[in-house]
């Protein structure tokens, strides 16, 4: 066991931080007020391999490992969670299923242009009445000659108004329950493909979320993703993969609210003196420091089997779960330290604090992570 990371990691993890840093942290503001999620750093993002972390090389992506994905969602997160979501919704989502299901025309066809930052992707599996409940989707699939009639609504669709690209799941055998959902790519452009309105968030506001419909959208018969019917069990999957990226993100927002608090108890002084010299300060400062070192580890594990191709339900249910939970707290704690400034926007405590949310509910709740857990515990 080597608990240290390769040269390479390290300069990566460094490289993304100046990324974040010098492209990103001026803005966070002005993206978080006006809800503007910055399709303009998607060239940049793309530059650094970031739009295709883990897609093959053969396929035009950067061919990172999943240790090396962890990392920059960390780096991104720590600066702007919003943008970490995107990155991360965009690498581990949709593209992540044409990449782990596709086949190599399909591969080829979407791929290289989804890495290049040509194409963006959107992954479609939330209905407003089926959230959790996944296997409770009503979008239908219907065959109609060479290619399928879609109908339906997703709801809570990151990049829903600006994907080229959208992996779909929807019935096509209601009499087979979970097993009659398919996968379907849709482009934008096809003719039923609609955007519909686009939330307005709590938190990580740069990261656009929006409904999309499916109004008599007919799709070719090659845009079906492995067989019909293998769609919802090929969802689990992704979302397997794609829980290591949220339990990333939620390390490095939690490092971002932590170093933040860290920073004002140093400079911030009452009584003479300052407030990081007081006990109960230096308590929450230890105590965050080593559940993010904590979460950090299970994230990174779940990360290392995925790299040798082991299944990693269990695991990357527990690094999403406890990450985002110590995140939440993290948050919390460094809007305490912040006293009133922790309330206002001036100081990024506040932002922290709103992002956090997202990470309990956002790829499965906590409460579904705990009965993904126990079902595995229990089987
Ligand atoms: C910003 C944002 C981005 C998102 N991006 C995407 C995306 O790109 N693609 C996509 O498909 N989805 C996306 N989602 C949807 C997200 O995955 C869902 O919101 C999430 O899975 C929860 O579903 P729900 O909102 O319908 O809540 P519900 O399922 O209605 O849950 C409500 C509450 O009930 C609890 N609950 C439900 N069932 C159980 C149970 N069996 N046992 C115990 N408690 C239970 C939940 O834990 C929760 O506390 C996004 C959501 C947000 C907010």
């Amino acid at each position: 066991m080597d608990f240290r990371l390769t040269d390479e990691q390290q300069l990566l993890r460094q490289t993304v931080r100046e990324f974040a840093e010098a492209e990103i942290k001026p803005h966070v503001r002005e993206w978080d007020d006006a809800q503007h999620f910055p399709a303009e750093l998607i060239p940049k993002m793309a530059a650094l391999g970031l739009m295709g972390v883990q897609f093959p090389e053969a396929y035009g992506g950067a061919g990172m490992s999943a240790i090396d994905y962890c990392l920059c969602i960390e780096e991104l997160a720590r600066v702007d969670p919003s943008v970490a979501l995107s990155v991360a919704a965009h690498n581990g989502l949709g593209p992540a299923h044409i990449g782990m299901f596709g086949t190599d025309a399909q591969k080829e066809r979407w791929l290289g242009r989804l890495a290049s930052g040509e194409l963006l992707g959107a992954w479609g599996l939330t209905e407003p009445g089926a959230g959790s409940d996944a296997a409770g989707t009503r979008t239908t699939a219907v065959r109609d000659g060479d290619g399928w009639v879609l109908n339906g609504t997703k709801t809570f669709i990151t990049h829903g108004g600006s994907a080229d690209v959208m992996v779909v799941m929807a019935v096509s055998d209601r009499s087979r329950g979970a097993k009659g959902i398919s996968a379907f790519v849709v482009e934008r452009g096809t003719p039923g493909f609609v955007t519909g309105r686009k939330e307005d968030k709590l938190g990580m506001r740069a990261s656009e979320t929006t409904e999309v419909r499916f109004e008599q959208c007919r799709v070719p018969a090659d845009h079906l993703l492995g067989e019909p019917g293998q769609g919802f069990i090929q969802a689990l999957q992704v979302l397997d993969a794609g829980r290591i990226g949220i339990a990333a993100l939620s390390v490095g927002l939690a490092q971002g609210a932590f170093e933040a608090a860290r920073d004002y108890a140093l400079a911030r002084r009452q009584f003479g003196r300052a407030i990081a010299t007081f006990q109960a300060i230096q308590w929450k400062l230890a105590d965050t420091a080593t559940r993010i070192e904590a979460a950090r580890l299970l994230t990174y594990r779940a990360a290392f089997l995925k790299d040798q191709g082991r299944r990693t339900t269990l695991e990357s249910a527990m690094a999403k779960l406890y990450s985002s939970e110590i995140a939440v707290r993290a948050a919390e704690d460094s809007v305490q330290i912040h006293g009133g400034y922790g309330f206002v926007k001036d100081y990024p405590a506040e932002k922290f604090f709103r992002d956090v949310k997202l990470t309990t509910i956002g790829e499965g709740t906590s409460e579904i992570q705990r009965l993904v857990i126990a079902r595995q515990l229990l089987a």
